[in-house]
């Protein structure tokens, strides 16, 4: 099917100059080898379709779908090229107009769209799932299947978070808000508690609005701009509303597309307005708290590393290319792990989790999970600490499935039981 649709911004596509410099960065490209699997190459895709020399057919779909959104190869272009921006047009052209599997459109439209970003869905559907997995039930299922329960892990909390816990600090610092997640709030609720204490011990007064919505990074992902775009408005109109001072986030894959809700609505010149406004107040809990700050360590380690003690850090993909936020999660990590800190080799490679790609592209997932395990191996971590949900749940699986006992940490978990108010 040849397509003149105008979908690419076309300008912006011409921004690459082909010279190569992302090809190193790019986690696919590293795994295959193939140009097409390339930032370059895939922009090259996007062009041929748009210019109808590509038909939009299974081929250059396949190099699309693969491409994980892990925006690396935006963090080191020389030439700026926004290829986020240029893969959410296309994926939302692509998912208009192509007909997929039964078995991807069940995925897609049902499980990613109506499951997850609902928190009392994902409830419902996690508790068959953890007690298949627990009747050991996953080893009759086919592979496209099993890899997907792998990743639910055994231990699952939920917390609904109070609307407003005040800090009980002699002297308030301000008044946040907190985004409380769709996969956050239904898996890992102790972690969200923990971001409110931590936040109340730092001196501020928290507020998590009941009327808040999915961040819509799940919809923007996966093509479908419009109910993205729609779960930007129904969190302007929550947050506004509170008058804060800032809007933390603890999951970077969220944080990246809180932060972009300006240029989401781009085409309503009020929404954007009031979207940029928004997105300004946006901050990732580790830019939030990193020294010189508002937390110090309890116990900061100063003596040599012992291996059972050894941390390591992954960079979420969302925090550290889309954002670039490397240093803040660094420092806090290192003001309580001291010489116990051992770099990760690869740190910002994507583990394979991607948001939903886990689900979608289970494959290559897996091959991008081996990787990250066998560089955490070598560092000789017990502690692995991360920066967003999808990256724990990939990484402890992977490190299951190796038989290694590190554990993988939410970094507000971490510093939760090390920290105490400056
Ligand atoms: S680094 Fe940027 S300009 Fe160079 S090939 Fe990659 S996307 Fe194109
Ligand atoms: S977003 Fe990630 S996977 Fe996709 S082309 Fe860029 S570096 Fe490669």
């Amino acid at each position: 099917m040849v397509n003149r649709d105008r979908f690419l911004d076309y300008d912006k596509s011409l921004a690459c100059i082909h010279c190569g410099l992302c090809l190193a960065s790019c986690p696919t490209y590293l795994e295959t080898g193939n140009e097409n699997d390339s930032p370059r190459g895939r922009i090259y895709l996007m062009r041929a379709l748009q210019d109808g020399r590509l038909p939009l057919a299974d081929t250059g779909v396949r190099h699309i779908d693969l491409c994980l959104g892990c925006r690396a190869c935006e963090a080191v272009c020389p030439s700026g090229v926004q290829y986020g921006e240029l893969l959410e047009t296309t994926r939302e052209h692509i998912e208009k107009r192509y007909t997929r599997s039964l078995y991807q459109r069940f995925l897609r439209r049902f499980v990613i769209e109506k499951i997850f970003p609902v928190p009392a869905r994902m409830r419902l559907f996690l508790w068959p799932a953890r007690i298949a997995k627990a009747l050991r039930l996953d080893r009759l299922l086919p592979g496209a299947l099993r890899e997907p329960l792998a990743l639910i892990p055994d231990r699952i909390t939920t917390a609904d978070l109070p609307e407003f816990s005040p800090t009980d600090r002699p002297s308030v610092r301000g008044r946040v808000g907190v985004i409380s997640g769709c996969v956050m709030s239904s898996m890992f609720g102790e972690t969200n508690k923990a971001t409110v204490e931590l936040l109340n011990r730092a001196g501020y007064d928290v507020v998590v609005p009941k009327n808040q919505a999915c961040c819509g990074a799940l919809f923007a992902h996966g093509g479908n701009l419009d109910q993205a775009r729609q779960c930007a408005k129904e969190n302007i109109e929550a947050f506004e509303a509170e008058n804060l001072d800032a809007v933390i986030i603890n999951a970077a894959g969220c944080g990246s597309t809180l932060k972009e809700y300006g240029h989401l609505l781009h085409s309503e010149a009020a929404w954007r307005t009031r979207g940029e406004a928004f997105s300004k107040k946006v901050k990732d809990i580790t830019e939030w708290l990193a020294p010189p700050s508002t937390l110090q360590p309890s116990n900061p380690s100063t003596h040599e590393p012992a291996p059972q003690q050894r941390v390591t850090y992954h960079d979420a993909c969302h925090l550290a290319h889309a954002q670039r936020i490397t240093k803040p999660p660094r420092e806090l990590v290192r003001a309580i792990a001291g010489l116990s800190f051992v770099e990760l080799p690869e740190a910002d490679v994507c583990c394979g989790s991607a948001g939903s790609y886990n689900l979608t592209e289970p494959e290559m997932a897996e091959r991008l999970q081996r990787r990250k395990v066998e560089n955490i191996l070598k560092t000789g971590a017990k502690i692995v600490v991360t920066t967003n949900p999808g990256c724990i749940l990939q990484i402890k699986a992977g490190l299951a499935k190796a038989g290694s006992d590190a554990q993988v940490m939410h970094i507000a978990d971490y510093l939760l039981g090390e920290c105490k108010p400056a």
